[in-house]
């Protein structure tokens, strides 16, 4: 007798990047912040009232929602909040589609779209990325009427490259009978938010991570910016599903890091600046780099294929991520870190390059 149901045995599922525990990597492999959150977060933990948890939080996230709302000029009923943006994501599936509908989005993008269409029984209409590997507004302009649904991950990663706004616009404004879902993980490294255009376009939803620029992977918080009746749909999937995603720790620690702006741009200076030093140094070492908006860098070089890059790295202390996917597996995906993290990276890669790792 098999129990499962055969959806659950025929998904595929996400694999996520490897979290070492207690090892000395340099970790480089999930895109997390290299610095830590604001100091006034770590006062709400320090302060924090442990009598507090013997209730339930606030189901609606109310504080939560009106601090998000308050940093974007939104209203609270602009804003749904969740366990990371994975779940956010992952909600909006079945929020905004029907069984059997289809979703389009790139085939060199975050490969989770793939899996939540397949799990909430959708069809993926993958888009290839262009020669570059970039998204072309154009391929989304005149999508067949099933396609109900469109995932943009802007900018993209794994390539890290942004879409320009006026395309993003373009694929918006041409599909009003579609749902654009622009994945914003990355856009406080790239500055070309969709935020402005909430107001104008009633099937845009924005969705948005503290996982990275925030600094708070471990505390998973994510939240999407939409107009009344979408975010309304979402809390009718979500109240259906769990009615307290966000915890009463994380909703306090999250407050606090919407509230600290100075921090967070002083820390996306420091990666922005890094970015664009370490992808220099790469490319002087003759790899590829592609021109990043995010806080990783796309890299690979003609003379050492990427599997071994990610291997010789990995024996030597340093965690970088490798993709097996078609068109993409001659590249590593490297987070940026420190400049002491970086230093070693680039230490190791160049010790690889000279065959002395
Ligand atoms: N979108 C993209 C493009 C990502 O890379 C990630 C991180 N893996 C997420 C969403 C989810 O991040 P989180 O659930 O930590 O908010």
């Amino acid at each position: 007798m098999n129990y499962l149901s055969a959806r659950c045995r025929s998904v595929t599922p996400y694999v996520a990047g490897e979290q070492p525990r207690g090892s000395v990597f340099v970790k480089l492999n999930t895109n997390e912040c290299p610095y830590p959150p604001s100091p006034a977060v770590e006062k709400v933990l320090k302060d924090f009232d442990a009598g507090v948890l013997r209730l339930y939080p606030d189901p609606d996230n109310a504080a939560l929602k009106d601090a998000v709302a308050k940093k974007y000029g939104l209203k609270r009923e602009n804003v749904f909040v969740g366990n990371g943006s994975d779940e956010v994501l992952a909600l909006c599936f079945p929020t905004f589609f029907d069984e059997g509908d289809a979703v389009a989005f790139a085939d060199v993008t975050y490969t989770f779209y793939k899996v939540w269409a397949h799990a909430f029984g959708l069809v993926s209409h993958v888009v290839p990325v262009n020669d570059e590997l970039k998204i072309s507004a154009e391929d989304y302009l005149s999508l067949p009427s099933k396609v109900k649904g469109i995932v943009i991950c802007n900018p993209n990663a794994p390539t890290g490259m942004p879409m320009p706004r006026a395309d993003l616009i373009n694929i918006i404004s041409s599909n009003p009978d579609k749902i654009v879902i622009a994945d914003e993980a990355y856009c406080d490294f790239a500055q070309e938010s969709m935020i402005g255009y909430l107001n104008d376009f009633p099937n845009l939803v924005i969705v948005k991570t503290l996982s990275k620029a925030y600094a708070l992977a471990g505390a998973r918080c994510g939240f999407a910016l939409a107009s009344p009746e979408l975010i309304a749909g979402l809390n009718t999937v979500k109240n259906s599903f769990n009615s307290y995603t966000v915890n009463a720790v994380t909703e306090k620690l999250a407050v606090a890091a919407l509230e600290d702006a100075p921090y967070y741009a002083a820390v996306a200076d420091k990666i922005v600046r890094q970015r664009e030093t370490t992808s220099d140094a790469l490319r002087e070492l003759g790899f590829e780099v592609l021109p990043s908006r995010t806080n990783f860098i796309f890299a690979g070089h003609k003379k050492i294929p990427a599997s071994e890059i990610y291997f010789s790295l990995k024996e030597n202390g340093v965690l970088v991520r490798h993709f097996k996917a078609d068109r993409i597996n001659n590249f590593v995906r490297i987070t940026i870190g420190t400049p002491e993290q970086m230093n070693v990276l680039l230490d190791k890669v160049k010790k690889l390059l000279k065959g002395k790792l």
